[in-house]
């Protein structure tokens, strides 16, 4: 069963000088078992949009639905809810705070009322989802751990909740390129040996390419286009248009094309790239 959301609208600050129409009718549905990824210049509403997800905002107007249950209807509902939708924020790293990684970890398991022994369950197997060694990370303080490796923490506190489906805001913000390679990597393993459904909230096109099956791109408040990153990408000045940043190897492939390099349009990764330039280069020597 999906999550649904049907003519939502959401608006920060009504009735104030600072009333801001931050979602304008989005209708979005995002299967189990998907790797979706959402994206959008800055102030986009990617934001908004994912808290509406798991109940921890009622949307303006319109309805999230998840599994056909209705968000915001009852708070017993509600409980259930978030538990499916695990939300993990921007910066997740500033809400450790438990001495040790395991106890981190297992503090949503504990608030469940979940025994011990489950809990502890949990707790190795969303640390090992994200890829840490259990016996050597467990007792480690979060604090010493480095910015990947707090990040990943974070996450596998979420995943300690089982939720159906898993949420990332921009998940990489403020690594250096090897953290983020490292979470990106440790994502992308985790859909594949879990069932769980991830949406991946990102404002850069380059980092989602490679990861996800389907595409939300968001544009003041409003879905501007929706498909497979080769669909998206083969849109290269329109997603400029809206300020989004195309992958360099789109862009490369972009400028050849204009200058008479019979090359397709919708190549993702720098080794397509290097085929698909070899091959016209060969084409031009016989
Ligand atoms: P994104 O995550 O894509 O950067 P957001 O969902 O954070 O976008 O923001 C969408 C719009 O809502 C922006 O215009 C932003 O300024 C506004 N906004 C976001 N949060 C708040 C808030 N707490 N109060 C008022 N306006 C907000
Ligand atoms: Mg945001």
């Amino acid at each position: 069963m999906p999550i649904r959301a049907e003519n939502i609208k959401y608006v920060y600050s009504e009735g104030t000088p600072f009333r801001t129409l931050a979602l304008d009718g989005i209708n979005v549905q995002i299967n189990q078992g998907e790797f979706v990824g959402i994206i959008g210049h800055t102030g986009s509403g990617k934001s908004t949009l994912i808290q509406l997800f798991n109940g921890l905002e009622p949307a303006t107007e319109g309805t999230v639905e998840v599994d056909g249950t209705l968000v915001g209807e009852d708070k017993k509902r509600l409980k259930t809810i978030r538990q499916k939708v695990g939300l993990v924020f921007q910066y997740p790293e500033y809400q450790l705070f438990e001495e040790t990684v395991a106890k981190d970890v297992g503090f949503g398991p504990l608030n469940l009322g979940l025994s011990e022994e489950e809990i502890s369950f949990r707790v190795k197997e969303a640390l090992e989802l994200v890829g840490f060694n259990y016996n050597k990370i467990k007792d480690a303080s979060p604090f010493e751990l480095s910015g990947g490796q707090k990040r990943r923490v974070a996450i596998a506190g979420v995943l300690a909740m089982k939720p159906d489906y898993l949420i990332l805001d921009e998940p990489t913000a403020g690594l250096d390129p090897a953290g983020r390679n490292e979470i990106f990597r440790q994502i992308k393993k985790l859909h594949e040996l879990s069932d769980v459904s991830v949406i991946l909230v990102s404002h850069s096109m380059e980092d989602i390419a490679k990861l996800v099956d389907r595409v939300i791109v968001l544009c003041k408040g409003k879905v501007h286009m929706e498909g497979t990153p080769k669909e998206i990408y083969s849109e290269a000045d329109e997603l400029e248009r809206i300020g989004l940043g195309i992958p360099q190897t789109a862009s490369i492939v972009r400028e050849l094309r204009k200058r008479g390099f019979n090359i397709k349009q919708d190549v993702l990764t720098i080794e397509e790239a290097k085929e698909e330039i070899l091959k016209e280069v060969r084409r031009r020597n016989v």
